[in-house]
């Protein structure tokens, strides 16, 4: 098989590619799946792919499988509950201090747990120009609003000319302090860091920030840690947003080798994601305690720079909430806290 040099976008592409079998194209179950949850896989993830689902971490979070047909329990259309927070088209407000602004629905890839995931697809609207500039007009009539999260989809799938004018209409919105984009595309489409994006997010008086969503350490091969270099080499304060995800990253040793490969390409890991209540994900859930005790045994084999926050978005749009193990005890008759250390062994401290 060769490998495509461009993404792939339906069964028959995937399987063109060799990372399907044949009997794919005659599988309903899954033609069903590839019609509701839409397929792209970058012909850089692609190459990465070493087995089937259940074997490769990065096959499984890029391949349609017919797990995805099954909803279970508890699963949501909405699972963060963006739309009840949604006062303009393209724009969610959930804290008071922050927004997210979703410019479009298209990603490079799309991932098989995604959150929003009956939201992003090739059909999924972008803003028209009319519809950009009334989510602008929100940000700029509410000075509360200290930071912006451009996310979507993904925003480094726009053109750089559009994503300098987005940026640009927020840095002349002098309440606005910090623009966060959120993407995938340095991991799987890194040939869309090129000079003229990293142009694109240069702000005069605004802090720009990316956060870079990225699961496995295989993800960060040589061209993604180059793309993570010319932003990191241009000034912009990088930061990681992973999703833990069974089969994909739920071990200790999956989670060090990411974090410790993250720090070195001058990424700071921020967020580590519960995964969400999205439908047809239920075989990549953990439960929270797994979570835990994964965060839990990090703590006490990695540096400081490599712990992310581990959170939950709770279901319905209530936010996020941190699920850090409790190292804090209680008080003791006495006065005293109980504090738990790294090996979980406990040390009072005195009151006051
Ligand atoms: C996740 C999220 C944010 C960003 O939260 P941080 O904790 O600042 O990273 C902001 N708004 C909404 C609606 C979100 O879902
Ligand atoms: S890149 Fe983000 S928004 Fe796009 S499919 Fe993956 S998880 Fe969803």
């Amino acid at each position: 098989m060769t490998r495509p040099s461009t993404t792939a976008r339906n069964i028959a592409d995937l399987v063109a590619a060799g990372v399907l079998p044949s009997a794919a194209l005659d599988d309903a179950a899954l033609a069903d799946v590839a019609r509701d949850y839409a397929v792209a896989v970058t012909p850089e993830l692609l190459a990465l792919m070493a087995g089937p689902p259940d074997h490769d971490p990065i096959a499984r979070q890029f391949l349609p499988t017919r797990e995805e047909a099954t909803t279970a329990p508890g699963e949501l259309a909405d699972p963060i509950g963006d739309e009840a927070h949604a006062p303009v088209k393209g724009i969610v407000h959930r804290y008071p201090d922050r927004v997210l602004l979703k410019p479009l629905h298209v990603c490079p890839v799309y991932c098989r747990f995604c959150f929003r995931r009956e939201q992003v697809g090739p059909g999924g609207e972008s803003l028209n120009d009319s519809e950009l500039q009334a989510a602008l007009a929100y940000i700029a009539a509410r000075p509360e609003i200290w930071e912006v999260i451009v996310t979507g989809g993904d925003p480094f799938m726009l053109a750089p000319r559009r994503i300098a004018g987005i940026v640009g209409a927020l840095d002349r919105i002098a309440h606005v302090a910090v623009i966060r984009f959120h993407t995938r595309v340095p991991v799987a489409d890194a040939g869309r860091v090129d000079d003229a994006l990293v142009a694109a997010l240069k702000a005069t008086r605004a802090t720009v920030y990316v956060g870079v969503h990225c699961n496995h350490v295989r993800e960060l091969t040589p061209a993604a840690v180059a793309a993570l270099t010319r932003l990191a080499d241009a000034g912009l304060p990088l930061l990681s947003q992973s999703v833990l995800l069974r089969g994909v990253n739920d071990s200790v040793e999956a989670l060090e080798a990411l974090f410790r490969a993250l720090v070195t390409a001058r990424v700071r890991p921020y967020y580590l994601h519960h995964p969400d209540l999205a439908r047809g994900t239920s075989h990549f859930r953990v439960s929270i305690e797994e979570g835990q005790a994964l965060v839990r045994a990090l703590r006490g084999r990695l540096s400081g720079l490599c712990q992310p926050t581990y959170v939950l978005d709770i279901p319905g749009g209530h936010g996020k909430s941190p699920l850090t193990p409790a190292y804090a005890g209680a008080r003791d008759a006495t006065g005293h806290r109980v504090i738990y250390d790294f090996q979980d062994k406990p040390h009072r401290y005195p009151p006051g």
